[in-house]
């Protein structure tokens, strides 16, 4: 494609996202009452009509009882909890599990919704390599990140696993934006060395390794406990990232331990094809490649996963990687369908992503449509209703699927007892375009009309281990 299709320079110039108010997130006990709802298993959403849920200062929740009256009742009850802030929830409104983003590119973020004529290729050398490249600019890494974190967050997405771009001090001032806002979140330094063009590209396999060693130490200087940031390493694909430096990659994640992986795999058969010219062909399969350079393990996140080989699911759930599903994306971009049955009946993780800026919507909301849509395309191509995902299995991919394959499902996805309090209080009965008027039959219902309908409006407050940290109500 002509440079002239590529996008002119990033020129928002939108009042400056602030953090929130610490006054407002101060952390203490807090006892919910109302309508409580999470995933159980791929089979089963738990809906409680009235319930209470205590969380204790550390964000860390203590009892889930379904057998009290008020928040008061629930505060006398329970060890600790009788001077516990009390939060009631009216009647249309209900608590529900945080939203996990497994894909999303925050460089991206300014192109959302633009440079879907194209494919992968023609969208990467057009729109997203001159865009990741303008991050050479720390300032603007500043200020887009700081209002993308702040927009996640509105829509939800308490935790999101982050593609930065090859440089490391905007990559680092995505954590530190993380961190100030409150959001949970999977961040390393995207590795690139060949594929790319605008000069989005780095010098040596040194330099890379040296970098992403640097943004780690960052990481883990910044938040030592790993409470909210974590560290990854990021080859951004098998046709970017040569042998040595694939190899390089592979001793960091080892000598690192433990640590997360993301990277893109089997997103088109031309990209599986430069996957094997570029490693000689010596490979059966995407995944035996990866593998093979000792990136594979249970804490290693695959976008895509599109055009796989038998050979390539049998070695992820060998090694129990996991899969983000970027139904949006793969359909701008017309990538294919990923076939999420297969690979849950294969006992392999899946969780949902953005894949922001290919996909046009940050919200996991969205994500769960497109997903859903996917799967019944699946149906109508093949004449097999096997395909479709249930509403409970797109409700499980969004919360708990999301924290298996980010290796965080001991800490968040929903509401067990032990995990960090990470949660929306969600409102249905607004004037938004959730058409909630008396035609709801249960509470699946109220939950089904969010899912399909809801938008940041209906999410008044977000809380982040225990900490309210967004939503529409934050300075109510
Ligand atoms: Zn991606």
């Amino acid at each position: 494609m002509a440079d002239s299709a590529s996008p002119p320079p990033y020129t928002v110039s939108r009042e400056k996202a602030l953090a929130p108010d610490a006054s407002k997130g101060k952390k203490a006990h807090k006892v919910f009452f109302g309508r409580i709802i999470h995933s159980k298993s791929l089979t089963e959403i738990e809906i409680l009509p009235k319930a209470s849920l205590g969380v204790d200062d550390k964000g860390i929740i203590q009892f889930l009882d379904p057998n009290v009256d008020s928040a008061i009742e629930a505060c006398g009850r329970h060890n600790g909890f009788a001077n516990a802030e009390t939060i009631d929830l009216k009647p249309m409104q209900f608590l529900f599990p945080g939203l996990i983003d497994t894909h999303m590119h925050a460089p991206q973020y300014p192109n959302m919704a633009l440079g879907m004529e194209g494919d992968l290729k023609e969208w990467c050398e057009n729109w997203t390599d001159p865009m990741e490249a303008s991050y050479s600019d720390t300032s603007k890494a500043h200020r887009v990140y700081r209002e993308m974190v702040a927009k996640e967050l509105e829509n939800g997405s308490t935790t999101v696993a982050y593609n930065s771009s090859i440089h490391p001090d905007a990559t680092n001032v995505l954590a530190d934006t993380c961190l100030e806002f409150g959001q949970r979140a999977v961040i390393g330094k995207l590795c690139i060395l060949v594929g790319s063009t605008h000069g989005n590209w780095e010098k040596s396999t040194q330099q890379s390794i040296d970098d992403e060693k640097k943004v780690v130490e960052h990481i883990r200087k910044i938040d030592p406990e790993g409470k909210l940031v974590l560290p990854c390493i990021q080859p951004r694909a098998g046709s970017y990232v040569p042998p040595e430096l694939m190899t390089g990659l592979g001793d960091l994640y080892r000598d690192s331990d433990p640590i997360r992986v993301q990277a893109h795999m089997c997103e088109t058969p031309l990209e599986v094809e430069q996957m094997h010219k570029l490693h000689e062909g010596k490979f059966e399969s995407y995944a035996d490649m990866y593998d093979h350079y000792g990136l594979f393990g249970p804490r290693t996140i695959l976008a895509h996963c599109i055009h796989l080989s038998d050979r390539d699911m049998e070695v992820m759930a060998e090694k129990k990687v996991g899969v983000a599903h970027n139904a949006n994306s793969n359909t701008c971009l017309t990538d294919g369908w990923c076939r999420v049955r297969q690979l849950l009946d294969k006992g392999i993780k899946v969780g949902l992503g953005t894949d922001c800026s290919a996909g046009y919507s940050i919200s996991i909301l969205n994500s769960m449509r497109q997903a859903s849509n996917v799967s019944r395309h699946l149906t109508i191509h093949t004449g097999d209703p096997a395909w479709k995902l249930s509403f409970e299995e797109l409700v499980y991919l969004a919360t708990m699927g999301g924290a298996e394959v980010c290796a965080l499902d001991q800490t968040v996805g929903n509401f067990k007892v032990g995990k960090q309090l990470d949660a929306l209080l969600v409102d249905v009965g607004l004037e938004d375009n959730i058409n909630t008027s008396g035609h709801e039959h249960d509470d699946m219902a109220l939950l089904k009309k969010w899912v399909f309908m809801g938008d940041d409006r209906s999410i008044r407050k977000v809380f982040v281990g225990g900490k309210l940290v967004a939503g529409k109500d934050l300075k109510g």
